[in-house]
């Protein structure tokens, strides 16, 4: 936490050194709860629609009903970005099940907690952009979606964390993880993409990749620059003998990536990671022009 952190916790604003909640808050003692990471640029928050729809979407499939509305949310989140002493910075909006007594029963919890932090974000360092991120392929499998579906960004990221634990011990930046088939879902907190002769691919969301945000801008700017793209099942071979890899997310934005096991890729960054990278600047910049009022229509566009 930094000094200038805020922090919105059901409708109140604080500094984050005064925030907290109770320790039996089910969010806590057992994971029960949804999230969002979202990025503000100059004072604007980016893509606000898309993370409260799937926020929405998150809370519905855990049968969590979130106490304030879109509109609301997006005002608490204009309030809470004003409140920070800069124009840029990570969001973290968390709906947990509440305060209730021992035990996973989540029906005694009558009141979700609703959180939104305000703070600065280095997860990926200024270095890993240049120069790339080293990755691994972790023995850590993503959990199969009959366990829990990847698509509920839910506050269970022990299995995303063990594979983080492999990146750090093996001197990496990122782990990704492989689906019980052996084939690649997703990095840790991140999605993946590689390029092959020209051709972006990037892992089908039923392999277990999370429908992210920041996927969604990158394979729409592919469509627009009419860069040919796959999205389709990839093994670690895929990535092993990519011409380029790059991550996406909230966190990572755009991160070149320039090993994979041990095997250094042969651009990095490349050509075409360099195009989208630009473009995706590019929105950022135009959309953040524009104040953030909750669209439903715009959100499912
Ligand atoms: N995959 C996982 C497991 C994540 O936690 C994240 C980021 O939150 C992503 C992918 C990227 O999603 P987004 O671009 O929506 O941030």
């Amino acid at each position: 936490m930094s000094e200038s952190a805020q922090c919105w916790i059901n409708g109140r604003l604080m500094p984050g050194s005064e925030a907290s909640i109770s320790v039996f808050d089910h969010g806590l003692l057992y994971g029960d709860g949804v999230f969002e990471g979202i990025r503000f640029y100059r004072g604007r928050a980016f893509r606000l629609h898309e993370h409260l729809i799937r926020l929405m979407d998150s809370a519905a499939a855990i049968r969590l009903t979130v106490p304030y509305t879109p509109a609301e949310l997006t005002q608490a989140v204009a309030d809470i970005v004003a409140a920070f002493a800069a124009t840029e910075g990570y969001l973290r909006l968390i709906v947990t099940r509440g305060v209730g007594p021992l035990g996973l029963n989540p029906d005694n919890c009558t009141q979700p907690t609703v959180i939104i932090i305000a703070d600065h974000l280095s997860m990926i360092s200024d270095k890993q952009r240049q120069q790339g991120a080293k990755l691994i392929i972790a023995s850590t499998r993503r959990l199969p979606a009959d366990g829990l579906d990847g698509r509920i960004k839910s506050l269970n990221y022990l299995n995303n964390i063990l594979a983080r634990m492999e990146a750090s011990q093996a001197g990496a930046d990122e782990a990704i993880l492989l689906n019980q088939n052996g084939y690649v879902t997703e990095g840790s907190a991140a999605n993946v993409f590689v390029i092959r002769d020209g051709r972006l691919f990037t892992p089908y969301p039923a392999d277990g990749a999370l429908q992210g945000i920041t996927r969604r801008v990158v394979m729409a700017l592919a469509t627009d620059k009419k860069i040919p793209m796959t999205v389709g099942t990839l093994t670690p071979y895929d990535l092993y003998t990519a011409d380029e890899c790059f991550l996406t997310g909230t966190g990572a934005e755009l991160t070149p990536v320039r090993e994979v096991d041990g095997r250094p890729l042969r651009y990095c960054p490349g050509p075409v990671f360099s195009r989208l990278a630009q473009a995706f600047t590019d929105v950022i910049y135009k959309e953040t022009e524009k104040k953030c009022v909750f669209n439903a229509k715009a959100a499912k566009t």
